[in-house]
């Protein structure tokens, strides 16, 4: 299974000048090239090479093995879609591979500046030192728009024995909670919430402030630059986020030597949609699908097996007594089964079902 680890850099200002002018020169180049390729028709990497390889060494001061990549970098893109001239971004990642880049141990990076290799620490979680092992390959150099440096790594980690296993955890992916298990456990959506508010609160000011300033004839660069770091962390937040709910259910079932029930990708798709409506804005930016990619790779890690099942009817579905009825749905939280009482908080009595659905299948 291949992933990719986002290591960030800790360059100091010296290195992080030299970084720069590097990223920067190498997508001069690439456009460069681009422009060429483009205007000769030109797809083929080895032609490429016999013609501007010189060129960009000498024009560009691209290392031999830079213009190496710069040159595959430019086939790919133009391959892609030979109807438009690639182009790549002044602060585009740039690929290293291993001639252009090696690990010091586990927490420096040597890389290949225009002024000779230069020695990066590296900061990393225990998670990423654990995949870090299966490194391999070609890896990207890339500065985010906040200024951080990070080295996205490709790593092929290896998938675990599979587990033997009878029975399933259930899982629900909702609204009101953001995943509950068939045995109650919840993952509250409310801090989740807090965040969500108060984001909401700060782009909203800041878009006035925007459209202020418009009106005034003045451009808003600062502000549409604090909106995009918003979103950063926005979109950071809700990461580190389904990166603790699927680490905790894959080690429940670990831990209870069950596979994981959940809804296909079918199910997430339609759910996206269905909760647009009556829960408006709560949530419906999470990426549901998001999680779901989470829980499949930890729980292939570790041979965990994943049933996909069609999440239909299971939160109308009574998990007692098997009766599906709309109005089985008391609330958006509770459940009230119509014909045998049966009462449970909404999310779990799904997950039961989503469960007992698992166990079918199987069957
Ligand atoms: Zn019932």
């Amino acid at each position: 299974m291949i992933l990719t680890l986002q290591i960030q850099l800790l360059p100091d200002t010296d290195t992080a000048q030299k970084l720069k002018a590097t990223v920067e020169r190498f997508n001069e180049a690439a456009n460069w090239l681009a422009s060429k390729a483009y205007e000769r028709k030109l797809a083929n990497g080895i032609a490429l090479h016999k013609l501007y390889y010189y060129v960009l060494r000498a024009r560009f001061g691209l290392s031999s093995q830079m213009a190496c990549r710069c040159i595959a970098q430019v086939v790919e893109a133009y391959k892609r879609d030979k109807e438009v001239q690639p182009s790549f971004r002044k602060h585009a990642a740039m690929p290293y591979d291993q001639r252009l880049y090696s690990f010091k141990g586990i927490d420096r990076v040597s890389l290949l500046t225009l002024e000779g290799r230069v020695l990066v620490p590296m900061l990393m979680g225990n998670y990423q030192r654990e995949q870090f092992g299966y490194a391999k390959g070609q890896s990207d150099l890339m500065l985010r728009k906040d200024g951080k440096w990070f080295l996205l790594v490709s790593v092929d980690v290896p998938n675990g024995p599979p587990i033997p296993t009878t029975d399933f955890i259930g899982v629900d992916l909702g609204v009101t909670n953001i995943a509950v298990t068939d045995d109650g456990e919840t993952f509250s959506g409310d801090g989740v919430e807090n965040v969500r508010q108060k984001m909401h609160k700060l782009k909203k000011s800041l878009q006035q402030k925007a459209s202020d300033l418009v009106k005034q004839g003045k451009r808003p660069k600062n502000v549409r630059r604090k909106l995009s770091a918003i979103s950063g962390r926005e979109s950071r937040f809700r990461r580190n986020t389904n990166h603790i709910i699927s680490k905790r259910i894959v080690e429940k079932a670990k831990d209870t030597g069950k596979a994981i029930a959940l809804e296909d990708l079918e199910g997430i798709r339609k759910s996206q949609k269905r909760f647009r409506k009556p829960q408006r804005a709560k949530l419906s930016g999470w990426s549901f699908f998001q999680l779901r990619t989470f829980i499949e790779y930890k729980a292939k890690r570790v041979g965990i097996r994943i049933e996909p099942v069609d999440p239909k009817y299971t939160s109308q579905t009574c998990a007692e007594c098997g009766h599906c009825e709309k109005d089985n749905r008391h609330t958006q939280a509770s459940f009230l089964c119509k014909v045998c009482g049966h009462k449970d908080h909404a999310d779990r009595n799904a997950a039961r079902n989503i469960r007992a659905r698992a166990l079918c299948q199987q069957a």
